[in-house]
């Protein structure tokens, strides 16, 4: 088993309960478990004129291999009607793995850690309530990418689950 977190992100129809069943689909995935689940926070989209982000992070324990994983949560995206149109558009669904391990992963469908959290208050402070400590298979440390990444924008909602 190996400690893999999860960005979730959705923000069209009822983003919060999108990420709820994005959680109970992946715990349904196989060889794998849910251990833990952060708040939920709502965030500006990265392109302006976009309705707002509901966004959480996932632990889960899991046995898969990397692709193994990437193709269990792309069929999550999916099945919650995920439409791939321009980058970075709406979406109902968005499941990033962010670390997996304590791996570093460089294929054309998976780069791990992915390769832009370190520029995201949505995917760090989530993370941070999980996992202050982590340091990343690259050697950097959560704590830094924090320091350097503002809650701005960023909004803690009191109930999530
Ligand atoms: P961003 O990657 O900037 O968050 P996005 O999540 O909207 O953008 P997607 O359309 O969900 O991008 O994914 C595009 C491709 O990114 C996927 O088909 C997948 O193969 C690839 N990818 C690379 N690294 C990862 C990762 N760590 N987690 C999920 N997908 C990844
Ligand atoms: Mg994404
Ligand atoms: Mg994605």
């Amino acid at each position: 088993m190996e400690r893999v977190y999860i960005g979730l992100g959705s923000n069209l129809t009822e983003p919060a309960e999108q990420l709820r069943n994005a959680i109970k689909a992946m715990a349904q995935l196989p060889d794998t478990q849910l251990a833990a689940v952060s708040s939920f926070y709502i965030s500006d989209s990265l392109l302006p004129g976009q309705p707002r982000y509901t966004n959480a992070v996932a632990a889960l324990d899991s046995a898969l291999a990397p692709l193994a994983l990437l193709d269990g949560l792309q069929g999550i995206e999916l099945d919650q009607g995920r439409e791939r149109h321009e980058r970075w558009g709406p979406r109902t669904l968005d499941l990033d793995i962010l670390i997996f391990g304590e791996r570093l992963i460089d294929e054309p469908r998976l780069k791990v850690p992915h390769y832009h959290m370190q520029a995201r208050a949505f995917v760090l402070y989530p993370l941070a309530e999980l996992a202050p400590d982590l340091q990343l298979a690259d050697g950097r440390t959560l704590e830094q990418l924090l320091a350097a990444c503002p809650f701005e924008g960023l909004e803690r909602l009191p109930a999530s689950l």
